[in-house]
C-alpha cells in the first residue's frame, strides 16, 4: 500500500537543501506530498525539487526568494531552516568578521527567513523547523560562535512559538553527529568515526535520513500539539568523560 501522502499540497521552503541533512530533508518532505523548494548559495538541479541561489545572511535575497515561493504557490506553510555550519576556529585567535559570518548564517539567517516567510503562513497549520545543535547544549570549544547561535536559535523557537501561535508552531532538532558528504572533513578517517560513536548511546553516527523523519514530524499534523520543543536527535548523546578517568583511576 502507498505511504499516505501526509504533507499533500504543503508548501515548503528548506534552506542548505542542496546537500547533507537539508536534501535528505527535502526530499522526505516532497516524498510525503509537500512542494518543496530549496536554497544554497549555488543553485543546480535536483530532480522533484525546486532550487534557488539564494544565500540566507542576506536579508534582501531572503526576502525576495520567499516572497517569490509565496507568488507561485499562493502561501507558505513549512519553513525549515537548515543551512548552518561553521570552521574550526577558537574566537581568541579569530577575526570578528568571522564570529560575525557564523552568527549571521546559523541565527540571523533563520530570523531573517522566519520574518520574511511570517506574512505567508498565515492560513493555519504552518511549521517553522530550526535545525540546531548538540553544540547548543554542551561545551564546543573551538567553535564557540556556533555554539553560541545555535543555542540562540533553540530560544528563538521558544519565543517564537508564543509570539506566532497558534497560527505557525516552532520547533528545532537537536542534531547529533551525522554521517553526509562531509563526514571526513568534520569527523575524521573510518577509525576516528568508530571511536566517536563508541561513545555514542546507540554505538553509531547518525544518518541525514534520520534527521528527515524528525523533520517530517515536527512539519506535520503528527505533531499539532508540540511547538516551542526541542527535540534530541542524537542516539542518545555522549558518555561523560570523568566516567573512564574514574575507572582508570580506580583500576
Ligand atoms: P552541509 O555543509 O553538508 O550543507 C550545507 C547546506 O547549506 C548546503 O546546501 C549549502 O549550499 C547550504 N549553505 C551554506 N551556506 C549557505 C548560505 N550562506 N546561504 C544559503 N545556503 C547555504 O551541512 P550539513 O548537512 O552537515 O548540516 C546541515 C545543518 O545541520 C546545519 O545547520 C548544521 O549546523 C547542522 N548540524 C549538522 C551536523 C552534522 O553532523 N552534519 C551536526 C549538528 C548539526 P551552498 O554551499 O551551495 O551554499
Amino acid at each position: 500500500m502507498p505511504e499516505p501522502e501526509i504533507l499533500a499540497g504543503k508548501v515548503a521552503i528548506v534552506t542548505g537543501g542542496t546537500r547533507g541533512i537539508g536534501l535528505a530533508i527535502a526530499r522526505r518532505l516532497r516524498a510525503a506530498g509537500a512542494i518543496v523548494t530549496v536554497c544554497g548559495r549555488n543553485a543546480g538541479t535536483i530532480e522533484g525539487l525546486d532550487v534557488v541561489a539564494c544565500d540566507v545572511r542576506d536579508a534582501e535575497a531572503v526576502r525576495a526568494m520567499v516572497d517569490a515561493v509565496a507568488a507561485r504557490h499562493g502561501r507558505i506553510d513549512i519553513l525549515v531552516n537548515n543551512a548552518g555550519g561553521s570552521p574550526d576556529a577558537p574566537l581568541g585567535t579569530s577575526s570578528p568578521r568571522l564570529a560575525e559570518r557564523v552568527v549571521a548564517l546559523n541565527l540571523m539567517a533563520p530570523i531573517f527567513l522566519a520574518q520574511a516567510a511570517y506574512p505567508h503562513m498565515q492560513a493555519g497549520g504552518a511549521a517553522i523547523v530550526n535545525i540546531a545543535s548538540v553544540s547548543a547544549q554542551r561545551p564546543s570549544p573551538g567553535t564557540a560562535a556556533y555554539s553560541a547561535a545555535k543555542a540562540g536559535l533553540i530560544a528563538l523557537g521558544r519565543s517564537l512559538a508564543h509570539e506566532w501561535g497558534p497560527a505557525i508552531r516552532v520547533n528545532a532538532i537537536v542534531v547529533g553527529y551525522i554521517e553526509t558528504e562531509a563526514t571526513e572533513a568534520t569527523y575524521g578517517d573510518a577509525a576516528h568515526q568508530a571511536a566517536i560513536a563508541g561513545n555514542i548511546g546507540l554505538a553509531r553516527l547518525g544518518r541525514a535520513d534520520e534527521i528527515a523523519e524528525a523533520a517530517l514530524f515536527l512539519a506535520s499534523p503528527a505533531s499539532s500539539y508540540v511547538t516551542g520543543a526541542a527535540l534530541e536527535v542524537h542516539g542518545g548523546g555522549e558518555r561523560p568523560p570523568f566516567l573512564d578517568i574514574l575507572k582508570e583511576h580506580s583500576a
